[in-house]
């Protein structure tokens, strides 16, 4: 059989993930690993995860490659090195980070996320290896190779945001985590998810970037048939920070005690931003929570969550039902009418 095209390039991100791990074990690498074992990260855990350190150097990873027989060209088009037209020469694209391999649901290495270890001021906290024919970012969830079969076997998936978050929650047992790895969650990842639940929660950071991410994510989901509910977390906190003060009794009880339905939870984010405090505000606020019910395939789930919100907001059903018509008419009839797909045979007749 005519091997994988793309063989070579899970060989090299595979080399690349052995580089970085092994370099944990060198004395240059001991700051990394003291890093992360200072952030509660056990030898185990550094282990499953594959993490991995990024040498303070320009070329050691371009270097060892040359060594090892592994094409520049493809380290290149991977994002791990790259080319300076001025030096005439490749150099490392990570350096001094700590590194998070990111595997395919699969389990292969697609790419790399690295943190930065010291406080450079200048630098981004995170830099992630760059989109490549092996690496589709809106088709990938962090962990999700690791946590499949635990989502399954729970029928929850936990979504949060950071490499961090899922590895600290994956360490105490909650392994049906999963990290949209801080970009927008994209319909290819509701998707993916849905391949092993219907049942998604979301507990993204207790800020207000996780909050309005949390309210877009939202519909994303919901729009695939899933069920979203959420959990808000105390401002400052994280799913990582929040574990590993409190522990994961504590984490799993807090859970119990305050995730509430989507629709719950947008009601509150609303209301605490002002958004029933006159009619007007009120007003707006009905449309957008219609605007987000819209998106539900489930015409009877859709019927239940009109109801719950005519009895929440004392406004009668068949008012709501009317504006969700409108929206759905809208949606239904744009305004601009798209191009025929195709023209009548007539309108083109044969050349003379
Ligand atoms: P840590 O706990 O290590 O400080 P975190 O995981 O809590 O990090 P956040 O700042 O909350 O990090 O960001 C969540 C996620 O978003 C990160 O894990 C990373 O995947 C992504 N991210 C954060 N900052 C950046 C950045 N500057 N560029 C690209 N991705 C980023
Ligand atoms: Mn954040
Ligand atoms: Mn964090
Ligand atoms: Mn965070």
């Amino acid at each position: 059989a005519p091997s994988d095209p793309n063989e070579e390039y899970y060989n090299t991100l595979t080399w690349s993930a052995k580089f970085f791990h092994s370099a944990m074990n060198l004395p240059e690498g001991k700051t990394c690993y003291d890093y992360f074992r200072e952030r509660g990260i056990l030898p185990e855990t550094i282990s499953a995860f594959g993490l991995g350190y990024a040498f303070d150097d320009w070329d050691k990873l371009h270097h060892a490659a040359q060594k090892d027989g592994i094409s520049s060209e493809i380290l290149s088009e991977l994002g791990l090195i790259k080319y300076t037209e001025k030096g005439q020469k490749y150099y490392d694209a990570f350096r001094a980070r700590a590194m998070f391999p990111i595997f395919s649901p699969g389990g292969k290495v697609v790419g790399f996320g690295g943190r930065i270890l010291t406080g450079q001021k200048d630098a981004p906290k995170y830099i992630n290896s760059p989109e490549s024919k092996i690496y589709e970012k809106s088709k990938i969830l962090f962990a999700m190779n690791f946590a499949k079969d635990e989502i399954r076997r729970r029928e929850e998936a936990i979504l949060v945001e950071g490499y961090m978050d899922v590895i600290s929650l994956h360490q105490v047992g909650i392994k049906n985590a999963v990290a949209s790895s801080g970009t927008s969650l994209t319909t290819e990842q509701a998707r993916l998810l849905k391949r092993y639940t219907k049942n998604i929660l979301f507990i993204y950071d207790g800020d207000a970037a996780g909050i309005k991410a949390m309210m877009r994510g939202i519909d994303v989901l919901i729009e695939e048939g899933l069920h979203a509910s959420v959990l808000t977390l105390p401002d400052g906190n994280d799913p990582d920070s929040f574990v590993r003060e409190e522990g994961k009794d504590t984490f799993l009880s807090f859970i119990k005690a305050h995730r509430s339905s989507f629709l719950d939870f947008k009601l509150q984010v609303l209301e605490n931003d002002g958004g029933f405090e006159s009619p007007e505000a009120t007003t707006e606020s009905i449309r957008a929570l219609l605007e987000s019910l819209s998106k539900l395939p489930d015409e009877l789930a859709l019927e239940m969550y009109l109801k719950e919100l005519s009895q929440k907001l004392d406004v009668g059903l068949s008012t709501v039902q009317k504006e969700l018509g409108k929206i759905q008419n809208r949606r239904r009839k744009p305004s601009r009418q798209p191009m025929p797909s195709s023209y009548p045979v007539e309108a083109f007749p044969e050349p003379l």
